[in-house]
């Protein structure tokens, strides 16, 4: 029997279940006797009534009864055995292309039966091709068939071979324990594992099927609670397992160098940045590591809550890395970080994967000896040279882009038996549903307000057939001083093609544009082209930027008021929200033109729409989760953290509220429960590996 602590059992220990069949079921995702139970069906086929041949359609799997009226063995190209069925409201062919004497004896004409199968158009009447079937009497009993499930298959493995498989695993003692705790069940009004799964996998007959499938129906509900809640336990686990392995140090100093900055800047923080920087302060106080998302849409202003935390941090002795996860990101956070603290007298270093081993061993040796107090970087950060005297705080920007388990890996560069603080950020807003379940090991702080002065940005959608007038309003906002963007994009990640496209992008619109400076970034120049470019960009001597996404983010010219994105129905709505945050960041009215390829797909129509719509993040992320379902959203590399098997954010959303009130109780009281549970639903390779 499987217990709380083994990997489970195998397959091949049901009896019909041997390495060929335990093969393909793995193909399934099935590997261990307790998957099975949570193999749910696609449909039912429903065995439940018998039903009239005159109104059989074809593709509706049916129960007939009636009386053979012909039968006989066809020869021709397939030897076949052919038997008309009638029921006096209509008649219908079985054809049976394998059969023994004896079936043919028992199909004889004047023979009742009751049949079932998939009707089909045949030549003359419907017909069902080796339809199950059985003899009956005239007063038979009701059929007692029920709704037999369907469920999903793969090449070789057919639906009366899952079903015994099924059947087999759920009658196996200990595959489908119940973990949670009896009075839960009741609070909640959800029934027992065992009565949700007899339900799904055998409905009675006066069960409403239709609303089964559309999970609308406790005992679905049951196991996508159950689901739900073994996420969220196991990120709460991973988290508490965090915070124990080590203390972080109290970082509560750095008063001065703060308060400098803010008078520095020449401008004051928003109600919102003040309240996400009070959060993040607090954290930072406590030996608990600090584990905090901040979550702010495009401009909102998180570059200063976080060198605001690496003053605190640098104030009291520690040291800060600050890790984005492209180049040009990088680069951005590097020059807003020398322009803030240098002038505090800090050392800001630099650390990329482009950086030849000269340019680095300086910034190593410093960050060894703690005379850099600050390092900003990309990936580079994570490799073992890198070592800290003591690094107190990391502040990792678009968390989405580098997946739970590489933050992690920071955390490890903590010395002296201490963990640095952890602070992440991204603009990519997340319905709270979503932050709900791919963020539970963070808490979160929302940056929900705009600093004052800037304008909304006008989204218009307008086919590539109208080029010319894009290029025309490039010219006119160009000839008012202003300077734009021209975004190409392309389907396959491919730097090479993207770089291709937006060199030819760049010399076509250099002919119709002559009197424009124009520049081009890609993601094929080397680090200091590019850098050059946006420089010359920034300083206002390019006037119109031929980019790749690689300008997403981290680029902030307040006079660039227009931006072009060529092809944008092949970019998500928060990418495109995020680039259309590079323009609207000064006082004149900026636009935003999507250049799509027609014809658009009613999808493609409706998303583009809601970008024209509107221009809060929050809302144009909730609708792309309801257009394109979580993984998209979040991005590929996250998905792992949100393939559900059973619940649908979308559909089981309400449940997330009763499943967070659960978790702290499961994990106090019934530990073991919580382990069965994370290892049911979420498995222990993925999780846990490179923790
Ligand atoms: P994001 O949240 O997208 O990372 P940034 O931190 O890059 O935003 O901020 C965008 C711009 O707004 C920067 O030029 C920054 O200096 C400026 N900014 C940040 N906070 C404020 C504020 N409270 N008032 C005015 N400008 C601000
Ligand atoms: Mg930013």
């Amino acid at each position: 029997m499987a217990s709380a602590d083994s990997p489970g059992t195998p397959l091949t220990r049901l009896p019909g279940i041997g390495p060929r069949l335990a093969e393909r079921l793995g193909r399934l995702g099935l590997r261990r006797v307790e998957d099975l139970p949570f193999h749910l069906p696609l449909r039912y086929e429903d065995r439940t009534r018998v039903r009239r041949v005159g109104e059989l359609e074809p593709g509706l799997g049916a129960l007939v009864e009636g009386t053979v009226t012909a039968s006989e063995v066809v020869s021709g190209r397939r030897r076949r055995l052919v038997c008309r069925l009638s029921d006096g409201t209509g008649s219908l062919e079985l054809v049976f292309f394998h059969f023994y004497a004896n079936q043919a004896r028992q199909l004889a004409r004047g023979t009742r039966l009751r049949v079932f199968g998939e009707a089909r158009p045949g030549p003359v009447t419907l017909q069902m091709v080796h339809p199950d079937w059985e003899a009956v009497s005239e007063d038979a009993d009701p059929p007692a068939g029920g709704f037999v499930p369907v469920y999903p298959a793969t090449e070789g493995i057919n639906q009366p071979s899952l079903r015994r498989a099924i059947s087999a695993a759920l009658a196996w003692s200990g595959s489908v324990t119940e973990w949670l705790p009896a009075q839960l069940l009741v609070d909640l009004g959800l029934p027992t594992l065992t009565a949700a799964l007899q339900r799904v996998h055998a409905p009675s007959a006066d069960t409403d099927v239709e609303a089964l499938l559309a999970g609308d129906d406790p005992a679905i509900q049951r196991l996508a609670y159950e689901e739900l809640l073994a996420h969220r336990l196991s990120l709460l686990r991973l988290r508490a397992e965090q915070r124990s392995l080590a203390p972080a140090p109290i970082l509560q100093e750095g008063k001065t160098l703060t308060r400098d900055l803010l008078t520095s800047l020449g401008f004051a923080l928003t109600g919102a940045q003040q309240r996400v920087d009070g959060e993040v302060s607090a954290d930072m106080g406590e030996r608990r590591p600090m584990l905090r998302l901040v979550q702010g849409d495009v401009g909102s202003g998180k570059t200063v809550i976080a060198a605001l935390a690496a003053l605190r941090a640098i104030g009291s002795g520690w040291q800060a890395a600050v890790m984005a996860p492209t180049e040009l990101l990088a680069e951005q956070h590097l020059r807003s970080f020398r322009a803030w603290l240098e002038p505090l007298g800090l050392t800001v270093g630099w650390l990329s994967g482009r950086s030849t081993a000269a340019q680095r061993r300086p910034t190593l040796e410093g960050l060894q000896a703690g005379d850099i107090p600050l390092v900003v970087g990309t990936h580079a950060l994570f490799q073992e040279r890198v070592v800290f005297r003591g690094l107190g705080l990391v502040v990792v920007d678009e968390q989405h882009r580098f997946g739970v388990h590489q933050r992690l890996a920071l955390r490890n560069k903590g010395a002296g038996g201490v963990q640095p603080h952890q602070l992440v950020m991204t603009a990519t807003p997340i319905p709270r549903t979503l932050a709900m379940t791919a963020y539970a090991d963070l808490d979160v702080s929302v940056i929900d307000e705009l600093p004052p002065g800037r304008t909304p940005v006008t989204t218009v959608a307008m086919p590539d057939t109208r080029r010319q007038e894009v290029v025309d309003r490039i010219r006119h906002a160009c000839a008012a001083g202003r300077q734009a963007y021209w975004v190409c994009t392309l389907v396959e990640e491919s730097d090479v093609l993207e770089a291709e496209a937006a060199e030819a992008t760049a010399s076509r619109l250099a002919e119709q544009l002559p009197e424009l400076r124009i520049g081009l970034v890609h993601g094929r120049l080397a680090a200091t082209a590019k850098e050059a470019v946006m420089r010359r960009f920034e300083a206002g001597e390019v006037d119109l930027l031929v980019a790749t996404t690689v300008i997403e983010v981290g680029v902030n010219v307040p006079n660039a008021s227009l931006m072009i994105i060529e092809n944008p129905e092949r970019l998500g709505l928060a990418q495109l929200h995020q680039l259309r945050g590079r323009v609207g960041r000064g006082e004149t009215r900026s636009s935003c033109v999507l250049l799509y390829h027609g014809p658009l797909g009613e999808t493609a129509r409706a998303r583009l729409g809601i970008l024209r719509e509107s221009n809060d993040g929050f809302r144009i992320a909730r609708r792309d989760l309801e257009i394109r379902g979580p993984g998209e959203v979040l991005g590929t590399r996250q998905t792992g953290a949100l393939t559900y098997r059973i619940a649908d954010l979308l559909r089981d959303g309400h449940l997330l509220e009763r499943v967070q009130a659960s978790a702290p109780g499961l994990l106090n009281d019934h530990p073991e429960a919580v382990t069965a549970l994370i290892r049911r639903w979420v498995g222990e390779g993925e999780r846990y590996a490179q923790v």
